[in-house]
């Protein structure tokens, strides 16, 4: 097709998306990715950077697999405005491209104002999220090397849907892990708004019990909603407030803000509605919607395997249209989510989602997926040949 393809967002959905369009095409169509940074930060492993026993190098990529050998054109940018009558994008350095689609995978957008203080909190370089890998990944852990031994680490937790279910019980994992090696008399609090863990439940509790007694403690239905940065005091819903040192607070979270601008966001102006077919927005033409910014089929996770797969199916969708070719696409999509309980030792969640046309959406096939019995160090070797495999399916 002669086709001009627009992919916002160099993520797991967007840079899968890149690469697969010029695949399914046979290298016929035009696709250009924009995407700000010049590198591909992966926040599946971050948590092990967080934790201080990997690297940002080990997490990062380069982008020139799609330009050099796949012949995406790289725009090193970001969007400002999506013009869907006109069909076209707004760059930062305002320059306006035409589109015929555009592939739209931004990620989340961290609502701030959801947690009084915590916009001014950041600012005031107290706390940071790290819930995009890059800078702030460093700086976390930056600050837990910094923290005094018998300090408290505060993790908290929104109300699902968030980016990755099982990524905060890792996390506290990992800075357990580190707390125990370098700062014993330290603790590490999760406080989470929600009822339970809400993924591998069990798992992580056992871990917590027998690797962590007395340095992880967990909380549910504590809902975090302030914040105090000059005594670094946590304001909950109902309970008391609480004191740290350290305070990673995870505020709720949105489609991406460009998705968000655009009027795409039609389920609860949080998230994009689409068409699990094609993943084209129901709210405009020609805009197709991956990853995290969508909202989900019931027991489908906001992860980076998933917009993996998300990409795959919008890109052979999308190649079909243009070339007018007659496909009867049936959809179905794995996930596996890997965690880190310490540095080697792993527990996985697993799941497949097939297309179901009577109720055009996705549903978790019956008997399928699943959970390890108990952490391994096999499965760490599992994890890291994962993240080897996805980061080569979408970048290289
Ligand atoms: P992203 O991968 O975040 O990509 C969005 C991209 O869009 C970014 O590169 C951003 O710079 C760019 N962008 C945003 N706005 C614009 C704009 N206006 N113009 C141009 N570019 C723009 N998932 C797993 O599958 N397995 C795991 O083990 C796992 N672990 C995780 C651990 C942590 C700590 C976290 C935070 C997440 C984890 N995830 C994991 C979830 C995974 O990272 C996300 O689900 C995945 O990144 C979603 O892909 P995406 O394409 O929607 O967004």
């Amino acid at each position: 097709p002669k086709a001009e393809i627009l992919v916002i967002g160099g993520g797991y959905g967007g840079a899968t998306a890149a690469k697969y369009l010029r695949l399914l095409s046979n290298n016929t169509a035009r696709v250009t990715l924009i995407e700000p940074n010049t590198a591909f930060v992966s926040c599946p492993m971050s948590n092990l950077v967080v934790g201080g026993s990997k690297t940002m190098a080990d997490i990062t990529s380069p982008y020139d697999g799609l330009s050099k050998r796949h012949g995406i054109k790289i725009i090193q940018d970001s969007v400002t405005n999506i013009d869907a009558d006109k069909k076209t994008v707004k760059l930062t350095s305002g320059k306006t491209l035409r589109y015929d689609k555009v592939v739209v995978s931004p990620g989340v957008s961290l609502m701030m104002n959801s947690i009084e203080g915590l916009a001014q909190a950041n600012k005031d370089g107290v706390t940071l999220q790290a819930w995009k890998a890059g800078p702030e990944t460093a700086a976390l852990h930056n600050q837990i090397a910094a923290m005094r031994d018998g300090g408290t680490f505060v993790i908290s937790i929104p109300e699902a849907p968030y980016r990755c279910p099982p990524g905060p019980y890792e996390r506290a994992c990992q800075v357990a892990n580190y707390l125990k090696q370098h700062k014993a008399k330290s603790k590490v609090l999760i406080l989470d708004a929600n009822q339970d863990v809400t993924s591998k439940g069990a798992l992580f509790k056992k871990v917590w019990a027998e690797q962590y007694p007395g340095i992880i403690e967990y909380l549910p239905k504590h809902n975090v909603v302030g914040v105090d940065a000059k005594t670094r005091t946590v304001k909950l819903e109902v309970q008391d407030d609480i004191k740290g040192d350290v305070l990673n607070l995870l505020p709720a979270m949105s489609a991406g803000d460009i998705a968000v601008k655009t009027g795409l966001a039609n389920s609860n102006g949080r998230w994009v509605n689409v068409n699990f077919l094609n993943f084209e927005s129901t709210a405009r033409k020609d805009i197709h919607v991956l990853g995290d910014s969508i909202q989900v089929a019931p027991a489908m996770p906001k992860s980076g395997h998933m917009a993996n797969q998300h990409a795959k199916v919008a890109a052979a969708a999308i190649i079909a249209e243009l070339s007018a070719w007659e496909i009867n696409p049936a959809p179905v999509l794995t996930n596996t989510c890997y965690s880190f309980v310490n540095e080697r030792d792993v527990v996985h969640v697993a799941s497949v989602h097939q297309y179901n046309a009577a109720e055009k959406t996705f549903k978790p096939v019956p008997g399928s997926g699943g959970l390890s019995p108990a952490p391994s160090v096999l499965e760490g070797i599992y994890a890291w040949g994962w993240a080897r495999n996805i980061w080569a399916d979408s970048l290289a």
